[in-house]
């Protein structure tokens, strides 16, 4: 890499993901952006439950899945740690994308990559649209 004139104090790597650069800068090893971690695999969407830890986050994700048998939708809910890059600055609250990398610890195996604003303005539930059915009704029945 060869050291670009502009704002080198500011500048975060280029992680390969469409998401937004921190405005702040930090000196975590496992932050995407400033640090040496690499981001591949699944990406999601998720609310921050919890930043009590240090620098590792909880976040929850509701997902749809669907019952065969009675033909609807049950919503599944399952929580994650994943790892919390100071220079994000997230808070409880917040909706963020994780994305996932190598294992952090026994635990946590992703990354919080962008701060996506406040969950609770998104209303919760709409955002989960369940696809669309596999057989549509039929127009004469
Ligand atoms: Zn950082």
């Amino acid at each position: 890499m060869s050291p670009s004139a502009k704002s080198t104090a500011h500048r975060a790597r280029d992680i390969g993901l469409d998401v937004r650069s921190p405005k702040e800068r930090c000196e975590d090893a496992h932050c995407p952006f400033h640090g040496h971690l690499s981001v591949r695999g699944q990406m999601f969407e998720a609310t921050v439950v919890s930043t009590a830890m240090q620098r590792t986050a909880v976040v929850e994700r509701t997902i749809l899945r669907r019952i065969p048998k009675y033909e609807r939708y049950a919503k599944r809910r399952r929580r994650y740690l994943v790892h919390d890059p100071p220079c994000l600055k997230i808070q409880v609250g917040r909706l963020v994308r994780v994305a996932e990398t190598r294992p952090l610890s026994k635990t946590v195996t992703f990354c919080i990559v962008e701060d996506l604003g406040d969950a609770a303005r998104r209303t919760s539930g709409e955002d989960i649209v369940p696809p669309a059915p596999a057989h549509p009704k039929e127009e004469a029945a």
